[in-house]
């Protein structure tokens, strides 16, 4: 029978993070996934300086075979209102990746087993571990397997009493006269939110790809507000009328709201599995790479004993990382008055250059206060 030490369940950057910094640990370690990479994964593909630096990630050497769109600004406003631009000169603020390339990238160099085309279905307890799938024997089981992980449900999870942000996005080439069209500059991404602010919409041209997409903490008619928000879109210019294909939704948990169990006896969860999205952006790759590095320092620390006690340091890291988890309070009723004095002080904001650049971007966007955790946790002695 198969065995391995570590088990992780789900191969994007959560997983891949973790398998990686495990094997340079000298760790047994296999990655399961029901994909067969390069997949391509729901997501408007922006990363941070950080995530490129706690990755080891050189931007010049990725650049060479992969999309990587340099980031020096950002247009943001209210749907309907001329936009506020950001302009950050000098080394990039951000970068634009194709997920299909990168999670494709990570998940080859990190030196795992790889057991690709292969979805989870089970886990059974037994003696030191679990057996998966009735087939593979893991000391500890990691749930990586994003928002409807598995690994999750099975130790707790209640999708249904959970506040999701649900989100829409198609990203498609662009034909030589739609780039020549195109007015939207690669190096400005362009944030739209909504009328009501429970959500936003971007833009992101990389290269010749261009994204497109809109996510909402209400996924009630979540279709019909992407719809529109692309009607506006094509009416100001920003965007083909004939988009090809149709838009792909998945869905992600802000942190702060998150209630899942993260740890038990031999098993734990790590990036979206866990429910890390940052509030204010809804960035889960950083998280869900931190979530790796904070995890990797703890399974080395058990020295073999995954008992829920050992693990519990990992729940502990992740809230000094990212403060402690509050689990929504009951929505209190405003009245319409009190909504559109809120959405009217949210415009003002919005429209001006301070608020956008300092705190809705550089802090709630950039997370510059947030420095790097540093990527020699990862090298485990
Ligand atoms: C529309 C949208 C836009 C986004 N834009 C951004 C952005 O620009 N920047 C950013 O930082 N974040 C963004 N996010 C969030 C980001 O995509 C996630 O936070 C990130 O992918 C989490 O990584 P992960 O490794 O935890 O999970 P994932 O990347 O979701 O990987 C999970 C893996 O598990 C595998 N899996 C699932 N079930 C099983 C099973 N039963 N058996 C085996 N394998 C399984 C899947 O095939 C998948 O490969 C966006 C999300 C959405 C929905």
């Amino acid at each position: 029978m198969p065995e391995t030490e570590v088990l992780i369940i789900g191969g994007g950057p959560a997983g891949s993070t973790l398998a990686r910094a495990l094997r340079q640990a000298g760790k047994d370690v296999a990655i399961m996934d029901k994909a067969i990479f390069p997949r391509d994964k729901v997501c408007a593909g922006w990363v941070t300086p950080a995530v490129m630096q706690e990755l080891e990630i050189d931007p010049e050497d990725y650049a060479r075979d992969h999309v990587l769109q340099p980031i020096h600004g950002f247009r943001t406003g209210r749907i309907g209102q001329p936009l506020v631009q950001s302009d950050f000169p000098g080394e990039p603020a951000s970068y634009g990746i194709r997920r299909i390339e990168f999670d494709h990238y990570l998940l080859q160099r990190c030196g795992a087993q790889l057991m690709m085309g292969e979805t989870f279905s089970s886990m059974k307890r037994m003696a030191g571990g679990w057996l998966v799938n009735d087939s593979i024997r893991a000391e500890l089981v990691v749930g990586a397997g994003g928002h409807f992980c598995p690994v999750a449900r099975l130790i707790g999870a209640k999708r249904s009493r959970e506040t999701a942000v649900a989100a829409q996005e198609i990203e498609f080439e662009m034909s030589t006269q739609q780039m020549a069209d195109c007015p939207v500059d690669g190096q400005r991404p362009e944030l739209f939110f909504t009328p009501d602010l429970k959500g936003y919409g971007w833009i992101f041209r990389k290269g010749k790809y261009l994204n497109i997409g809109l996510g909402r903490e209400d996924k009630h008619k979540l279709s019909g507000h992407v719809e529109q928000f692309c009607q506006y879109l094509a009416q100001i210019g920003r965007i083909p009328r004939d988009l090809p294909g149709k838009f792909k939704g998945h869905a992600y948990l802000l942190y702060p709201h998150a209630t899942r169990p993260l740890i038990g006896d031999n098993v734990m969860l790590i990036g979206d599995a866990a429910g890390l999205a940052y509030a204010q952006s809804g960035e889960g790759i950083r998280p869900a790479v931190e979530s790796a590095l904070l995890a990797v320092q703890v399974i080395h620390n058990c020295r073999g004993d995954y008992a829920m006690d050992r693990l519990r340091p990992y729940v502990d890291k992740l809230e000094e990382r990212f403060g402690a988890r509050q689990p929504k309070a009951k929505a209190v009723k405003t009245g319409k008055r009190v909504q559109r004095a809120r959405q009217m002080l949210a415009g003002m904001l919005l429209k001006s250059r301070w608020f956008s650049r300092n705190l809705l971007i550089r802090r709630w966007f950039l997370h510059e206060q947030d420095r790097p955790l540093p990527a020699s946790t990862i090298h485990v002695s």
